[in-house]
């Protein structure tokens, strides 16, 4: 198909905040924004929304695009005409948002599913277990008193999405019950003035369920040491911290367990097959800091966040390098979302391992039931 031009207009995700949605040829896609973002993200946009907005709108493309790898004449595209050095400072939500309304448009067109064209005909071997965030903390919380972690994450046990999403939703209404809480953040997980442990104690009970959580330490690190709630913790201590929840908790995720300078730290945290050492706000889905990270050794598991780069070939290498390493991967929304369900597809199409998109509120829940919906069709 030819892509002629494309429409873009400033929409609000969950949290009210202004983002971008593109639609090419009837397709519409657009871009979550984060509230707790790694320092060496790519920036939502160029100059300003107003600008990626206004490009879209005046340019003319004429580009002829019919598969994924059609991405490179577009990247090549907006590199030369808003003279760019890299793409990616076209600013990622843009970028992100547009490359995904132009793979729906092939879909389209095709007569695919979006998935299909992410996967370029490879099988689909596996659908990703989801990741569901039950507590919320951190700078999450709109609460004064919360939890020092961010999340508090649900990873169900059974071999199926459907049945999965059943009991990662059952859970969670328990865990509310337990918690006499009303009162969810901008995730949809639960607020609560319990500290860290005690809300692991609680999650621990469930037998169904794997448990994992988000520390997103650089959010409480400050010249050397980790503020908790209760407690200050150096970086040696910290690692040992960390090293006896996962212990104690029978953890299998830990993400963003040390802040995001420390590489070495990570490296000192125990890994296996059964605990896996995220990398969020440490590898900010670029490409040269998880090649960084995994000379190091730092971690065995990375979250995915498309618009933490912004374009969808730079994600498909870092599947193909996390293949080829035994990193584990976790595609993953924002905790400002839209209604766009396309993160379930690029989760299948890439064939990642998990997918952590939440679990209530609507911008959630599309998200899962796409994932579902996909598990009938492979
Ligand atoms: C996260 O840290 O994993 C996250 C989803 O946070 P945010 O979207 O606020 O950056
Ligand atoms: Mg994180």
């Amino acid at each position: 198909m030819l892509l002629k031009g494309a429409r873009a207009r400033e929409i609000k995700d969950s949290r009210g905040e202004k983002t971008i949605e593109v639609e090419i040829n009837g397709c519409k896609a657009s871009s979550p924004s984060g509230k707790s973002k790694g320092r060496y993200e790519t920036p939502s946009f160029h100059k300003s929304l107003k600008w990626n907005v206004d490009f879209i709108n005046k340019t003319k493309f004429d580009i002829e695009i019919d598969e994924f790898n059609d991405l490179g004449k577009v990247e090549k595209f907006i590199k030369q005409k808003a003279k760019l050095k890299n793409v990616r400072e076209f600013g990622a939500n843009a970028l992100y948002a547009f490359e995904s309304a132009m793979l729906k448009a092939i879909a389209k067109e095709k007569g695919k599913e979006l998935f299909e064209i992410v996967s370029e005909g490879k099988t689909i071997d596996k659908i990703p277990v989801p990741v569901g965030n039950a507590v919320g903390g951190g700078v999450h919380s709109h609460n004064k008193e919360h939890p020092t972690f961010q999340e508090f994450l649900l990873i169900p046990k059974e071999k199926n999405v459907k049945n999965n999403v059943r009991i990662m939703k059952e859970v969670y209404s328990k865990i509310g019950r337990l918690l006499k809480s009303k009162v969810k953040n901008d995730e949809g997980a639960w607020q609560t003035n319990l500290d860290d442990e005690e809300i692991l104690e609680i999650l621990k009970k469930f037998n169904n369920v794997n448990v994992g959580v988000d520390c997103a330490s650089s959010s409480f690190y400050c010249d050397g040491e980790y503020n908790y709630k209760n407690k200050k913790l150096d970086r040696e201590t910290q690692i040992h911290y960390i090293n006896s929840l996962i212990k104690d908790y029978n953890l299998l995720y830990c993400e963003d367990p040390l802040e995001e300078e420390d590489f070495k730290s990570f490296s000192k945290l125990k890994k296996s097959e059964k605990n896996m050492i995220v990398g969020d706000d440490l590898t900010v889905t670029h490409i040269d800091r998880l090649k960084r990270a995994i000379k190091m050794r730092a971690i065995n598991a990375i979250i995915v966040k498309p618009n933490q780069n912004g374009s969808l070939l730079e994600l498909k290498k870092i599947f193909e390098i996390c293949k080829k390493h035994r990193i584990k991967t976790i595609m993953s929304h924002r905790s400002g979302e839209t209604m766009d369900d396309a993160l379930a597809d690029y989760a299948v199409g890439f064939q990642a391992d998990f997918i952590k998109c939440g679990i209530a509120t609507k911008w959630r829940e599309v998200k899962l039931r796409r994932l579902v919906e996909i598990e009938k069709i492979v």
